[in-house]
């Protein structure tokens, strides 16, 4: 997309505690600096477990340094009896501008249904954070519907409650490809983006559907970032296993 900034994501998922996280931002924000890296032009988020924000935004804030990012889930409740669970409220005091909501591996580990994901699309907005919303199909629901089908109707069930006007970026990262080496081809990712950014428009208005950025996720690398970033609707990626290789990521987030 041409006139939305690509946002190139790491979802850490759950590795590198606090100390790690802090030399690995420190090294990430350098290689990139170091790279002339034009961070207006290109944004990029880390998203780190819970219990590194506190030390990445302190490092992040104190450096002045360009990056963007926040936390991997939120409740969908603002505070109270909930043990174990993390309020939007709590990543806004910490400076998240973002969130990811409907992970495959919320969706899957955790039970989450799109009710659940809907909530917590809505919580995250409430506390002023841009939440990620991942969709995106298994293998079997490919072979049964086809790529889109799915995808189109965890956008749907999530946007359900949100108006239009809402500041949201969608991730679509088909199950098949997370962590499996086998990415979609850029074809396949610009072909469901497309359908996606169409129903954006039912749900959020013209207007916000053409700001919105659609990310592509699963199994993307240095190696195969630059494919996905010329299709028209693929505005970035979410990015797992890579995100955690400094030299990859690094390249990732200069792909052009
Ligand atoms: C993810 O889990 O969001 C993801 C895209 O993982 P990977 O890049 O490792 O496939």
């Amino acid at each position: 997309g041409t006139t939305r900034t690509p946002l190139i994501a790491g979802n850490w998922k759950m590795n590198l505690d606090h100390l790690q996280a802090i030399a690995f931002v420190q090294k990430l924000a350098w290689s990139l600096k170091d790279a002339r890296h034009d961070f207006d032009a290109v944004e990029v988020a880390v998203f780190p477990p819970f219990t590194d924000l506190r030390s990445v935004q302190t490092l992040i804030s104190a450096d002045k340094l360009p990056l963007k990012f926040g936390g991997q889930d939120l409740s969908a409740y603002d505070s109270g009896a909930y043990t174990g669970e993390i309020s939007g409220a709590f990543l806004s005091a910490l400076d998240c501008q973002y969130v990811i909501v409907g992970h495959s591996e919320r969706r899957t580990l955790h039970n989450e249904g799109d009710d659940e994901v809907a909530a917590k699309v809505a919580a995250a907005i409430k506390h002023g954070l841009v939440p990620v919303l991942c969709v995106g199909e298994t293998a079997e629901d490919l072979e049964k519907h086809g790529p889109s089908a799915v995808p189109v109707a965890q956008l749907k069930a999530a946007l359900a409650g949100v108006k239009d006007g809402a500041n949201i970026v969608v991730a679509y990262e088909p199950v098949w490809a997370i962590g499996s080496g086998q990415a979609a081809t850029p074809e396949q990712a610009e072909q469901v983006a497309a359908q996606l950014r169409a129903v954006l428009v039912e749900l959020i208005g013209q207007e916000s559907a053409a700001a919105t950025r659609i990310l592509y996720g699963g199994s993307v690398k240095a190696a195969n970032i630059a494919g996905f970033m010329r299709q028209p609707n693929v505005d970035g990626a979410l990015v797992g296993g890579a995100s955690l290789d400094l030299t990859e990521f690094s390249s990732i987030a200069q792909f052009q």
